[in-house]
């Protein structure tokens, strides 16, 4: 789904049948924490002179214009964001990429050494990385053949101390998109809070749960800038949630976390956004190219549907596939060592002359054996 101008029209009531209250999943010292209260925070009005957070008023000899705090709130970014996603600014929270937002949660929902966390393998591997450097207990649920949510077993390994639930849709490695009947029924029956990880559902066919948010009230979204918006290096991450949600992680998030020049970037590229859905529709149209092409490839055993931009993709020798395509200069990413990737490299879609690299080098592999 392209981001496009969209308004939502449910109504902002919870319907969800859950009693849900956020109070009861947050840590103590997070309920209890006096957030630190920036310059900026105690005066936000106009003034001529700002010597109020000993800022160097003379500037850097290099750029004139970044000896200031930013806006710690992003307010400018979140109107633009709001009016794209369709969700309302108190409902968006901004990390320095997702991989803050992820951290946060852990941070805000899940006492060390004594909460934990569901994640279902193979997915993103940051889960796992910041569950580890958190101190929280990690319960992998692996995905069915097909790379759905195994919901029977996921029940079983659900219990008081579950305080949150990874779902990554269309999921990394896996390119599918998960069922929304088995994501609905996670959020309507887990008491905890369900993160839903959508970095790649603008290359999808399936509908943002960002949507959602009124419905239930346990719902967390993750979007990035840094797939479909081509930013990857400006390191800027939302999400969306209830406001109680939201106003936690702005609690404990850094103060300044979205630098100056991430936000001067990101307000003239969410002015962008018809551009933005050119590039994902050039995009969509590469990755099913690349697919089929990839088909008719000896080398190539299987190509896995792709709701994403990227191809999983079994070669069988996935090692040896990798490095003769490493001696032409190309990197994939091999996931061979994966559970339930075997054989299987993860290939990114480029731009359309890297794809015909990418294909060429791959009928060559084939020709040599
Ligand atoms: C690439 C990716 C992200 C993006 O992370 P950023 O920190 O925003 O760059 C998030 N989730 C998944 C599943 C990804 O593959």
């Amino acid at each position: 789904m392209p981001d496009t101008q969209t308004t939502n029209n449910k109504p902002q009531t919870s319907t969800s049948a859950m009693n849900f209250n956020v109070n009861d999943l947050v840590r103590k010292n997070v309920k209890q924490l006096v957030p630190y209260s920036s310059a900026r925070d105690e005066f936000s009005g106009e003034a001529k002179v700002f010597l109020d957070a000993n800022e160097n008023s003379l500037g850097s000899p290099t750029t004139k214009w970044y000896n200031r705090y930013p806006d710690p709130h992003q307010l400018k970014i979140k109107e633009k964001l709001s009016a794209i996603k369709g969700v309302q600014p108190k409902h968006i929270f901004l990390g320095n990429g997702s991989d803050e937002c992820i951290d946060i949660l852990f941070r805000a929902f899940c006492n060390p050494g004594k909460d934990n966390v569901i994640i279902c393998p193979p997915t993103y591997g940051m889960y796992e990385v910041s569950a580890h450097i958190n101190d929280v207990e990690l319960r992998k649920v692996p995905l069915l053949e097909n790379f759905q949510l195994d919901l029977v077993h996921m029940e079983t390994r659900v219990d008081d101390f579950t305080k949150l639930i990874w779902l990554c849709s269309p999921n990394n490695p896996t390119a599918n998109s998960l069922h929304r009947e088995d994501i609905e029924a996670v959020l309507n029956n887990f008491p905890g809070i369900v993160v839903i990880d959508e970095a790649y559902i603008n290359f999808s066919r399936q509908r943002s749960f960002v949507q959602e948010l009124a419905e239930y009230p346990n719902l967390v979204v993750l979007h990035t800038l840094s797939k479909a918006w081509g930013l990857a290096g400006l390191r800027l991450g939302m999400a969306f949630a209830g406001e109680d949600i939201i106003d936690i992680c702005n609690k404990i998030k850094p103060p300044y976390n979205i630098g100056q020049a991430t936000q001067d970037l990101v307000l003239k590229a969410l002015d962008q956004v018809d551009d933005v859905n050119e590039m994902i529709r050039i995009l969509v149209k590469e990755r099913d190219a690349m697919a089929e092409q990839l088909l008719s490839v000896a080398v190539v055993e299987q190509v896995y549907p792709s709701d994403a931009n990227f191809l999983l993709v079994k070669v069988g020798d996935a090692k040896a596939v990798y490095r003769a395509l490493l001696d032409k200069g190309i990197v994939v990413r091999d996931r061979s060592n994966v559970q339930l990737c075997e054989g299987c490299l993860r290939i990114t879609v480029g731009s359309p002359a890297e794809n015909t690299a990418l294909v060429n080098s791959l009928k060559d592999f084939g020709a040599a054996l």
